[in-house]
């Protein structure tokens, strides 16, 4: 699905030179390698084809963490949120979200996504909204922005402040009918994102980061990070050890200057798959929402639910790895059982989890090896439909 170890060879003395500096320098956690990656990933998220673009204002302020878990954690932390509040999320997504919701207290209430673009469904949040709602967490999903015009209009008429979880959408950018930009993670009071391995940007090891405009949230989430203090020894509130380490923040100034780079090569790789794939059957390709660009942290399809997980175990046979993102609905979870919703109440989310299919999606792909993965997927498709 990934090759971490081709990118890795790429840029092998860049990155072996990096971390000698981390070791020669003894200082490995915080220190002048997070902060110089803070300042490189800000111009990044604010430099869009030479042109500063944003949400309210041009101001970013970046808080590093531990992971891209912690950072929703430390999100829902900063903006008071505990027990008897509501936050909305979507019931197609990684866990992560609807964890560190129940891990504050809070109750998470979950909507259904929309099935061309597997984002939230912004009309099921404005109905979900109640006195409680504390937050809401759209989560661009595969790599697109969701719907992040209609959400900002739900956003100020109720006052619900806006958590976007950008661990698959890092530098993604979303441009509403009115011609008015910006980039994901930088609408709402808070943008969080990942730099676990195998995403776009990622790190050797657990990394994550929280993005705002707010420089008051930026100093509480910081504080958050280092155990609720701001100077040493002194503890205002209640805080996490969640910090990103040196080593890391070396990692990923290594890489961040090739960041675009790397989305490039993921969205030709998604153009040669589409040319393949548009005219077979049984399959539909990952629908472009206009509304956003597309990063390809994944290449998802719909295959035919009787067909999918024969498709996928045929294709394995012929040595190509597919991915099943995501096998169940949050509420389908055993984890959340507590929340009380039953099968049937998120039909799309349902639909979903039998239907997508992800292909291998990363910035070593050739298209020898893409028309391999196609030829083999033509292949097994005829034979499940009996065509051969
Ligand atoms: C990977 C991922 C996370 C969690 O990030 P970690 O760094 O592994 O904690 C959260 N949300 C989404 C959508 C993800 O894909």
């Amino acid at each position: 699905m990934v090759d971490l170890n081709g990118l890795m060879d790429r840029i092998r003395p860049e990155l072996d030179a990096a971390i000698k500096r981390v070791l020669d320098s003894g200082r490995f956690i915080g220190g002048e390698e997070v902060d110089a990656f803070s300042k490189e990933l800000t111009s990044a998220l604010c430099l869009h084809e030479g042109k500063t673009i944003g949400g309210l204002s041009d101001d970013v302020f970046i808080v590093p963490c531990a992971n891209g878990t912690d950072a929703l954690q430390i999100a829902l932390m900063a903006l008071g949120v505990g027990p008897g509040d509501e936050v909305i999320t979507p019931a197609f997504t990684f866990i992560s979200t609807v964890e560190v919701i129940a891990l504050l207290g809070a109750k998470a209430v979950l909507v259904d996504v929309q099935s061309d673009t597997f984002n939230i469904d912004c009309h099921a949040v404005e109905k979900a909204i109640t006195e409680k709602t504390k937050a809401i967490i759209p989560v661009p999903l595969f790599g697109q922005c969701a719907d992040m015009g209609a959400l900002m209009e739900i956003s100020k008429k109720t006052g619900v402040p806006i958590i976007e979880d950008t661990a698959q959408s890092l530098l993604s950018t979303y441009c509403d009918d009115q011609g008015k930009s910006g980039r994901a993670g930088l609408f709402g009071a808070f943008g969080t994102t990942s730099f676990f391995p195998s995403k776009n940007l990622g790190c050797f090891g657990d990394g994550g980061a929280l993005f705002t405009h707010d420089k008051k949230l930026a100093q509480t989430a910081k504080s958050i990070t280092n155990h609720g203090g701001s100077k040493r020894y002194q503890h205002d509130m209640v805080g996490l050890n969640s910090r990103l380490d040196a080593l890391q923040a070396a990692v990923l100034r290594v890489k961040l200057p090739h960041l675009n780079t790397y989305i490039s090569h993921r969205q030709t790789a998604a153009d040669i798959y589409d040319d393949l794939l548009k005219n077979v059957e049984g399959i539909v390709i990952p629908v472009r929402d206009e509304k956003s660009s597309h990063v390809f942290h994944q290449y998802t399809l719909k295959i035919e639910e009787k067909d999918r997980d024969e498709l996928a175990r045929g294709l394995a046979e012929d040595g190509v790895p597919t991915g099943v993102y995501y096998p169940k609905g949050i509420h389908e979870q055993k984890a959340f059982e507590e929340l009380g919703y039953k099968t049937g109440e998120f039909p799309i989310t349902e639909k979903l989890s039998k239907t997508v299919l992800s292909l291998p999606m990363h910035t070593e792909l050739s298209s020898a090896q893409q028309k391999y993965i196609v030829a083999r997927l033509v292949s097994r498709l005829s034979e499940i439909k009996g065509e051969v």
